[in-house]
């Protein structure tokens, strides 16, 4: 099997290791490396990278890159499924479905996550509130062991799922998945705005549109707008037509360019002239004039038009390829956090707030839709979502700590939760508040991995006593 040393970082350039990184391209390999008594140290599993947290990165030195492991097994149109090794890329298996006449629902806005990454991470969409997050998507998969031993497991009939999915790849390996496939008229979108003049009409606005026969609803807010128009914004909604997305293959060839330049020479000097604007504490008023002119500009732009499905669902990625080099020196934080209808409005502004008070504000606020589901650790709930990302440039690390736990504290206090794929700075006490369902998990992980051969810089922090 491949070897290589590396650093690893998070996306979110918050988190980085210096590892071993192995490459298995096929699964009797990989059980044999897992099996064999040389191997008797612990590792993470690793999947395309792109959790902004420290998820896949090892507590000790070795990881599995399971982005080798990406054939297609097998299609089935008459039943809607699709089989799967677990490295395949999202984007991949999207271009070979919506040619098909089909589509995965329940994907994020990351274009090359792997299919085993999105559920263990138990992904959400723009289409949440219709389909779920991904645990709706999967019938069943193949878990490989700490022993090597490989269980076929399925939705609904045992409770390892539960602990699997949304499990941060804790209880084993995912070494293939069989997934349920959405029958779709063509790979393009009609698209319809509505803008918003305050936080409550985004919110009624918002829900009004997650529905039939919408496909996907979100909203982007604005919440440096002053007084009643903070949290204004604009809410999109789609639904799948005929015609065919030219750009899908465009898109997939992953473009390491930004407006015609080289990635890391554009991000480079952006990141550069962007800090010298944050050194002269110029970057609020900045970013409230370019989200009033964006604001403005969408409102008076067309209200409905048409869109491939690539460039709506992976837009950073159609825009701004590779924007996380922005983060390199100090790294960004996004606490992605779900409330219940009734307490959103007033837990937003009171997080918006507290940001507020330390300098800082959300660089990029969506809104989300969810569906509840039953696995141990996941996100999802019956409810909506928005996210708080920010640049840690800037900020002295005591402060950030300071607001970040008071963060938290505002989330757990309005009964919400913190998305645990992305936050790196969640506490094994704050889990056990969000996820009240840690002791199941628990009992999950001592079945399939007694030893805690699996573990990541994640686990180690969240649960006191896997090391
Ligand atoms: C631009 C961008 C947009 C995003 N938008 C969204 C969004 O809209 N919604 C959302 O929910 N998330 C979003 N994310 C986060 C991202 O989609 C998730 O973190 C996803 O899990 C990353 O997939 P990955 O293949 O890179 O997995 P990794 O980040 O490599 O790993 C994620 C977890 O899966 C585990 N894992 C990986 N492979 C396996 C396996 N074979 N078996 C068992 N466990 C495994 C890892 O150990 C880790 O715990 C976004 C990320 C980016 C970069």
């Amino acid at each position: 099997m491949r070897l290589e040393q590396k650093l690893l970082h998070s996306y979110g350039h918050n988190s980085s290791k210096k590892c071993e990184v192995l490459f298995p391209s096929q699964v009797a390999e990989l059980r044999d490396f897992v099996a064999s008594e040389a191997s008797s140290a612990t590792f993470s599993i690793k999947g395309a990278g792109n959790s902004f947290g420290d998820v896949f990165l090892p507590e000790s030195h070795s990881v599995i890159d399971m982005s080798g492991l990406n054939r297609i097994i097998s299609f089935n149109p008459l039943n809607r499924t699709v089989t799967v090794e677990a490295g395949v890329h999202v984007g991949m298996l999207q271009q070979y479905l919506l040619e098909s006449g089909f589509y995965l629902p329940s994907c994020s806005g990351a274009i090359d996550n792997t299919v085993a990454g999105d559920a263990s991470a138990n992904i959400n969409g723009k289409d949440s509130w219709k389909h779920g997050h991904y645990f709706h998507n999967i019938l069943s998969l193949d878990l490989l062991d700490s022993a090597g031993e490989i269980h076929s497991i399925t939705n609904g009939s045992d409770e390892a799922f539960l602990s699997i999915i949304g499990g941060l790849g804790l209880i084993g390996i995912i070494v293939s998945l069989t997934m349920r496939i959405e029958p779709v008229q063509g790979s393009m979108l009609s698209v319809s705005r509505a803008t918003t003049g305050s936080l409550a009409e985004t919110v009624s606005c918002l829900v009004e549109q997650c529905k039939e026969p919408n496909d996907f609803a979100y909203a982007w807010v604005d919440p440096l707008a002053k007084g009643k128009k903070c949290g204004r914004g604009v809410v999109e909604s789609s639904r799948f037509v005929q015609g065919s997305d030219d750009n899908l293959t465009d898109l997939l060839n992953k473009p390491d360019r930004v407006l015609g330049m080289p990635d890391d020479w554009f991000w480079n000097s952006y990141r550069r002239s962007w800090n010298i604007v944050q050194n002269l504490n110029l970057h609020e008023p900045i970013f409230r004039i370019v989200n009033a002119t964006r604001y403005q500009f969408l409102k008076r732009s067309t209200a409905n038009f048409q869109s491939g499905y690539f460039k709506y669902q992976f837009p950073m990625m159609s825009t701004l390829p590779n924007w996380n080099k922005r983060f390199v020196k100090r790294g960004m934080q996004e606490i992605h956090c779900i409330f219940n209808e009734l307490r959103f409005e007033t837990a937003v502004l009171e997080l918006w707030g507290i940001m507020s008070q330390f300098g800082l504000y959300p660089e990029l606020a969506a809104l989300r839709k969810h569906k509840h589901d039953d696995a141990y650790l996941s996100f999802s709930a019956d409810g909506l979502s928005t996210t708080l990302s920010y640049d840690r440039y800037g900020q002295a690390d005591d402060e950030l700590y300071r607001m970040e736990r008071k963060l938290v504290e505002t989330v757990i206090k309005h009964g919400g939760k913190i998305y645990l794929a992305k936050f790196p700075y969640i506490t094994s006490e704050e889990l056990r508040v969000m996820y009240p369902k840690v002791d199941q998990f628990l009992v999950q992980k001592k079945r399939f991995d007694p030893e805690n051969r699996l573990v990541s810089s994640a686990s180690a922090r969240l649960f006191d006593n896997l090391t």
